[in-house]
């Protein structure tokens, strides 16, 4: 049981008190660990098998990130810690050498951004991302998966190229929208679509395995023909040419946060989305066959592969298997809708991927 504002038990002898590292609103703080390496659950059906998160918390600001719930295990408020109070962890990184090579040797995999984005902005200064690479690199046949919005990755295409030659990489570069308006307000810090797009284009020009993750697609703020339309192809125009993808997932507290801001930014929809996510935390049914349908469509007019779901990523180091949290039952017919209101009408209230934390 989590008592708000108290770090758990086996948490709260690791967490610094000091800030180490500060920017403006943000805090540093360090977190001890004796291993970096966390294991999925063979149930999870995770299409990798170890995490690493080099922190907890994530300032890039997401509106629909999911992963703000685990900062109430360090006793940190998830609403307003999540964004500003980061966890640097420090050490483990003995462990993971001697752990790395066994793992890749029995064809396990690695994903680096599976809950904070590995690259964000205080990666540059504070390294730890980096410490991890130059790990998985000294070992032939890494099998890395990387999921991340930070330009800072473009630091590493040293690490990055010597692992793609001498095992298996994959990397998905997060990017939702070609509107700089819209995404200042829905990703706050991360870096604008033009310098993602410019990452997207210098990792596939370095030879590298580099998708775009259409991840989340908000309903009636970027699932529209026009706007997938442009953001689709601007990523083949910079030399993209695999897509994945899916749809926006709200779950306590990311529900309560995201409605709360789009009441206050988008007042228009907010009825719709309350009514679209009554009865759950996916959306389903009739409106993701359509925006499936709609990115199938274009990528296909961009002369981009075919997308595919996130949990159905067959690209990565082994065949992807779903993420329970991501996992979206069959939908059951429901009338077609022709946008988020007609998708509140419809009940059309199921399950479907959610969004990408990175
Ligand atoms: S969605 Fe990814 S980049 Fe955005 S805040 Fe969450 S972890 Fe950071």
């Amino acid at each position: 049981m989590i008592q708000p504002g108290v770090a758990a038990p086996h948490l709260a002898p690791r967490l610094g008190l000091e800030d180490v590292h500060e920017r403006p609103g943000v805090r540093y703080r360090e977190m001890e660990t004796k291993a970096l390496l966390n294991r999925c659950p063979d149930t999870s059906r995770m299409p990798f098998d170890w995490t690493v998160n080099p922190y907890r918390g994530c300032t890039m600001g997401c509106r629909y990130c999911y992963a703000a719930y685990t900062h109430e295990y360090l006793g940190a408020d998830a609403q307003a810690d999540f964004h500003s109070l980061i966890y640097v962890k420090r050490g483990g990184l003995e462990d993971l050498e001697r752990r790395l090579p066994g793992l890749f040797a029995r064809g396990e995999t690695l994903a680096l951004g599976t809950a904070t984005d590995p690259y964000q902005p205080g990666e540059p200064a504070l390294g730890v991302t980096r410490q991890v690479l130059t790990r998985v690199a000294a070992v032939r046949g890494a099998r890395l998966a990387i999921t991340t919005k930070g330009a800072a990755i473009l630091r590493d295409l040293d690490l990055l190229g010597h692992i793609a030659r001498r095992g298996h990489l994959t990397i998905r570069v997060s990017l939702i929208s070609t509107d700089v308006a819209l995404l200042r307000e829905v990703e706050p810090w991360a870096p604008p679509p033009a310098v993602r797009l410019e990452v997207l284009r210098r990792l596939r020009a370095a030879g590298l395995d580099a998708a775009i993750a259409v991840s989340p697609v908000l309903p009636a703020l970027t699932d529209s023909e026009a706007a997938l339309d442009a953001l689709l192809g601007a990523a083949a125009a910079h030399g993209v040419a695999r897509v994945t993808w899916n749809l926006l997932f709200l779950r306590s507290p990311t529900r309560e946060k995201y409605l709360g801001w789009l009441e206050a930014a988008f007042p228009r929809y907010a009825e719709a989305y309350r009514r679209a996510y009554a009865s759950g935390a996916y959306l389903g049914g009739a409106y993701v066959e359509r925006v499936r349908e709609r990115i199938g469509r274009l990528c296909a007019k961009h002369g981009l592969a075919a997308p595919v779901d996130d949990i159905d990523d067959e690209t990565g180091p082994r065949r992807a298997a779903q993420l329970p949290l991501f996992a979206a039952p069959s939908p059951k017919p429901a009338p077609r809708p022709s946008s988020i209101r007609n998708v509140a009408k419809s009940g059309a209230t199921s399950r479907i991927s959610c969004g990408t934390p990175t």
